[in-house]
């Protein structure tokens, strides 16, 4: 059974519209990064403005594509059989993904909250509606990863002994740079994590262009997963001899990457380990959702 730990339904972030007749991944930088296994010979760590445009625009081409319909059918083709859903407020709400996957086992939807009237009664009812963790986007939610809006958020969440999944990584969501992608900075999370040691944490990306912070925090950090969207194979090797084969979880980041090529990483990685490969594409993230969550 194989699990993507990291999907999106529909993510219209400030500007960009679901496009319902858009069907296909575009074939620009993105794609060449994926057929070259995440692999980028041109540069090292954060894009070159040229590249970075380029990768902005094609993120916002490829994020109009998010529906349930489109997913669903993309887990077909890769024979991917559950994906975590992960909205982000303000753009999508909780109940929004709550009602996208009712009637769908094969979707999971986690929670999202974001500060104003309300918010508090909103986490606790997703929760209990059935959301099986929470997702935090600093940059997207244009709010600081220390921000003590996320200290209380996750002292309300902790009871629910669930992970919460954190966008890591320097990344710049529109072609016109906002000035929030250093909220991207993994190592900002630091004092979220050390505050809530019952709180398990996945993230994302494993910190995009700076695996190696990601890393480092699993080392020092018990409860921290990883979570391989858009990491070349030799990271996730890294990450599996630091963190160990029960802390590194498949995850595509779907619209945003196509899921086949993270599996087939997946399954380089693992060769003949079926263990290893079994536990990478799902069977630690139905450990860590507990056995109400677990589909089998
Ligand atoms: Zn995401």
């Amino acid at each position: 059974m194989i699990v993507d730990a990291h999907c999106h339904l529909q993510l219209p972030i400030y500007g960009v519209t679901p496009d319902p007749s858009r069907w296909k991944f575009t074939k620009l930088l993105m794609w060449s990064y994926e057929l070259l296994g995440y692999r980028n010979p041109l540069w090292r760590g954060e894009p070159p403005e040229p590249a970075r445009m380029l990768i902005s625009l094609e993120n916002q081409m490829r994020l109009s594509m998010g529906s349930r319909e489109k997913l669903l059918h993309y887990m077909d083709k890769n024979g991917i059989d559950y994906s975590v859903v992960l909205p982000i407020a303000p753009f999508v709400s909780s109940r929004d993904y709550l009602e996208a996957c009712a009637g769908q086992h094969r979707l999971i939807p986690f929670a999202t909250a974001y500060p104003g009237e309300g918010w508090v009664d909103e986490l606790h009812d997703a929760m209990k509606g059935g959301c099986q963790g929470l997702k935090i986007h600093p940059i997207l939610q244009r709010i600081p990863p220390d921000d003590p809006f996320y200290f209380h958020l996750l002292e309300e969440f902790r009871r629910y002994g669930k992970p919460v999944i954190a966008h890591t990584g320097e990344f710049d969501y529109y072609i016109v740079k906002d000035g929030y992608a250093s909220y991207g900075d993994v190592r900002r999370l630091e004092k979220l994590i050390a505050a809530f040691p019952d709180v398990p944490f996945i993230l994302g990306h494993m910190g995009l262009y700076y695996p190696e912070r990601a890393i480092e925090l699993a080392r020092r950090y018990s409860q921290v997963y990883l979570e391989t969207s858009f990491q070349r194979a030799a990271v996730v090797r890294r990450a599996l001899m630091v963190a160990g084969r029960e802390r590194v979880l498949l995850g595509s980041d779907w619209p945003e990457s196509d899921s086949k090529y993270p599996l087939a990483i997946a399954r380089k990685v693992a060769g003949n380990d079926r263990d290893l490969f079994r536990r990478i594409t799902g069977g630690n993230l139905l450990a860590l959702l507990g056995s109400q969550a677990n589909p089998l």
